[in-house]
């Protein structure tokens, strides 16, 4: 198959893309029927407080096991989610699952968790996010101060009046801000002095810079500095190793997340990590 491009040549459509096209048709078809049959499920990664190592809190990330192709990266199934209009029901599954699942954890280990919640820039564009996060604490009870959203840069690429109100409106529900994969948007800057957030996510490739041997840790320390000159708490994503930990605790950097500690996993698993963390068992 061939298709004119603007300069009048000719662009042909490889296999390869063909095959692409098709796998996306057939997972967009797919996420209706997977939603319903609870092939989608919620996987939870813990938050450490960098200097104590305590569970600070715990990420709720969406899976998605396919009955025929496996696992599909939330990569993939988001942007086809989004595209389709289905983000707003995932997203609501994620919300309500999270807050249930930490709330539950809250009471089995009486420790002061945070639940944290990816929200893409469709359903911060759509004004009943504020009653489905009112239900989601209502039905978990939930303290709305220990649920944070976390935003990426691109929802504030452009000033949407909608979306700014969506975002006032959940102020005034109680629930915190966090901004996430910090450093790979592009309005960042302008943003971080203008709206106020009250956790940055600093993204896993400035902490990958940490543990090469040639690495520029320059960058990774300049942002934490600017972090903490706002007074906002910073989170450094995907640590892996005990050099980048203790770079990052010399650096100021109070919350962290990655393999280091555990990959996402189920909230027995959680349960265990609040239970053995809050003795700082890493740190050795
Ligand atoms: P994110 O919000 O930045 O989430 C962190 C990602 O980094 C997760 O990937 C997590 O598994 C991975 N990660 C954490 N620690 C490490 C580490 O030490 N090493 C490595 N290599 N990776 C680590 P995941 O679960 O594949 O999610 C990818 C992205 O998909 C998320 O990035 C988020 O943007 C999006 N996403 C996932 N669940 C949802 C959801 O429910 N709603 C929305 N809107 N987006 C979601
Ligand atoms: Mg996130
Ligand atoms: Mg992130
Ligand atoms: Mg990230």
């Amino acid at each position: 198959q061939a298709k004119h491009s603007g300069k009048g040549g000719l662009q042909i459509f490889e296999p390869a893309m063909h095959a692409q096209a098709l796998r996306r048709l057939q997972l967009k078809a797919d996420l209706r029927t997977s939603l319903d049959l609870g092939e989608v499920t919620v996987a939870l990664q813990p938050l450490h407080a960098i200097d104590t190592n305590a569970v600070w809190g715990v990420e709720a990330l969406a899976r998605w096991s396919h009955p025929r192709l496996g696992t599909i990266p939330p990569s993939e199934f988001i942007p086809l989610a989004e595209e389709s209009g289905l983000i707003t029901e995932l997203g609501n599954f994620v919300l309500a699952r999270a807050c249930r699942d930490v709330a539950g954890l809250r009471a089995e280990t009486e420790a002061d968790l945070f639940a944290t919640v990816n929200v893409s820039a469709v359903q911060l564009a759509d004004p009943t996010l504020i009653s489905a996060v009112t239900a989601a604490l209502e039905h978990s009870g939930l303290p709305a101060a220990r649920l944070t959203l976390e935003l990426t840069e691109s929802v504030f690429l452009d000033y949407d009046p909608a979306v700014h109100e969506t975002l006032e409106g959940l102020r005034r529900v109680g629930v915190k801000l966090a901004i996430d994969d910090f450093g790979t948007g592009y309005c960042s800057l302008a943003y971080l002095g203008r709206f106020r957030f009250d956790l940055v996510k600093i993204d896993k490739h400035f902490i990958d810079e940490l543990a090469r041997p040639d690495a520029d840790a320059r960058l990774t320390f300049g942002i934490l500095e600017l972090i903490e000159s706002l007074e906002v708490p910073a989170v450094a994503e995907g640590i892996e190793t005990v050099g980048q930990l203790e770079q990052l605790e010399r650096a100021g950097c109070q919350l962290g997340q990655g393999f280091l500690w555990s990959a996402p996993c189920s909230r027995q698993e959680i349960r265990q990590l609040v239970r053995h963390c809050s003795t700082p068992a890493l740190k050795a």
